[in-house]
């Protein structure tokens, strides 16, 4: 047997109290910044108003200097810049190196990740280093006046129950928050703040991991959290060949589809393709729910979408709660009409 203690590191009052700032770490992809980083810049601008504090970007990498434009334009007041040949491919032994000796340094009280797979990978380290709490997969954040807390809300129990964390101990109180939960801030053209260059103290051999050859994954990558417009099916869709329906929808409509776990389970669809709890939290224009019944774990990854369409052979389904337009029907009857129809617009 095994007995592993973790303990948040303690800090007193008074070393709390010097921790100042909403930091968010900038993602990207060499220097494509990904677009979960200016949501996050968006509320972490909100909590920095609230706090009355200042809103900073980390930004990490190989020649990517010329990115802080884009960071300040969308909210923040300053850039923690370490821009070193070292960084240019994501490394979770470097770039946590990096973020620690910054959080050391400058001491924020709250960090802001996105729940993707690099931000979820540091984060996860970051906070084991720092010994700080981490609330994974936020939903809401906002800041408790009196304590000056940041309240984490996220589901819990299968999504059964709304969670709201705190991390009264010690700093900083890091999140993460999955990709199109928190809307996109509107961009201010112009908008100016301060670079803070640091460098960085790793050297090449100082890291364990090395990046041989970047192989890209073949056959087009499925990028749900973007899609304007996801067409899904359910279980109620009865087979893999089925889905061909969905995806003629899809091409007329110039989407993509998506599908519950249950599609998914049953082997239909490939997983990168689940919408949900387990799977990608979405935010489209248009969400089609076909033969798809309306589990919570399902409703919590695709509720914020703009306009959502349901259609089950079930009147009684709980998709149609959360449908702005809902129809009673056979979907292998009405989806190719739809179709159809939709073709000659
Ligand atoms: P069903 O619940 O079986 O619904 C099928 C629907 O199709 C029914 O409403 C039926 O009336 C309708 N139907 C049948 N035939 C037709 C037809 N011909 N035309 C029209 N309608 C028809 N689920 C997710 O989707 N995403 C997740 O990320 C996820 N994570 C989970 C995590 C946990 C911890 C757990 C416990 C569960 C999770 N689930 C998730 C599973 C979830 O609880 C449901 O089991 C699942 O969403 C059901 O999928 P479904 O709606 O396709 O299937």
């Amino acid at each position: 047997s095994c007995n592993v203690k973790i303990k948040e590191k303690q800090v007193d009052n008074s070393e709390i109290s010097k921790y100042k700032g909403v930091w968010v770490y900038i993602e990207h992809s060499y220097g494509d910044i990904a677009d979960v980083s200016y949501e996050l810049l968006g509320i972490g601008r909100k909590l920095a108003d609230d706090l009355g504090v200042k809103l900073a970007g980390i930004l990490l990498g190989s020649d990517v200097k010329d990115k802080t434009k884009d960071i300040f334009e969308y909210g923040a007041d300053q850039v923690y810049l370490v821009d070193d040949p070292v960084l240019k491919d994501y490394r979770t032994e470097a770039y946590s190196h990096c973020v620690e000796s910054l959080v050391d340094k400058y001491k924020p009280e709250i960090m802001l990740m996105g729940a993707t797979t690099q931000g979820r990978d540091l984060a996860g380290y970051v906070a084991t280093k720092l010994q700080t709490g981490l609330t994974a997969d936020c939903t809401e954040l906002a800041i408790e006046q009196e304590s000056r807390l940041l309240l984490q809300t996220r589901p819990a129990f299968g999504g059964n129950v709304m969670a709201t964390i705190v991390c009264k101990e010690s700093r900083p109180q890091m999140s993460t928050v999955r990709p199109r939960v928190m809307p996109m801030p509107e961009k201010r053209p112009g908008n100016k703040g301060e670079v803070i260059e640091e460098k960085n103290t790793l050297q090449e051999d100082d890291i364990a991991t090395k990046i041989l050859e970047i192989v890209s994954e073949g056959g087009g990558l499925v990028y749900l959290d973007r899609a304007d417009i996801i067409v899904s099916g359910g279980k109620g869709v009865g087979s893999k060949e089925n889905f061909k329906i969905l995806q003629d929808l899809a091409d007329v409509l110039g989407g993509t589809v998506g599908a519950s776990r249950a599609a998914v389970e049953a082997g239909w669809m490939e997983q990168s393709r689940q919408v949900g709890q387990t799977g990608t939290t979405v935010r489209p224009k248009i969400y089609f729910a076909l033969g798809i019944s309306g589990a919570i774990q399902h409703l919590v990854g695709m509720q914020t979408s703009d306009v959502i369409v349901a259609i089950n052979n079930d009147p009684d389904a709980t998709i149609f709660n959360v449908a702005n337009y809902g129809i009673v029907g056979d979907l292998k009857k009405i989806v190719p009409e739809l179709t159809k129809e939709l073709k000659k617009r």
